[in-house]
């Protein structure tokens, strides 16, 4: 796994730099150029959201205390935010979802 680099300038992100990406866009704090997913990273972090609601599902249909269930959804949900970063791509125009 490999972070993401800037489309413009090589400028190789760092991952607590990408952990608030808001729409899909980032500037690069190097050569200050925008960054927007492409479509293939779109894709990627929301096949990789799918588990969220499904160990839900499965957790409450086992009979899971609650608590239990909640506790595991955090931790899920930092394991997605650790990962994330991992899978982004950059490219230089706004790309469409599909
Ligand atoms: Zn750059």
């Amino acid at each position: 796994m490999k972070l993401p680099v800037c489309w413009s300038c090589d400028y190789h992100f760092k991952w607590k730099e990408l952990l608030f990406v808001i729409n899909g866009r980032k500037k690069c704090p190097h050569c200050r150029n925008r960054q927007y997913f492409t479509t293939h990273t779109h894709w990627k972090s929301g096949v990789l959201g799918i588990p969220l609601p499904i160990s839900m599902i499965v957790l409450n249909s086992f009979g899971f205390p609650f608590a239990w269930t909640i506790f595991i959804m955090f931790l899920t949900l930092l394991v997605y935010f650790a990962i994330l970063p991992f899978q982004y791509e950059f490219t230089n125009e706004i790309q469409p979802l599909f």
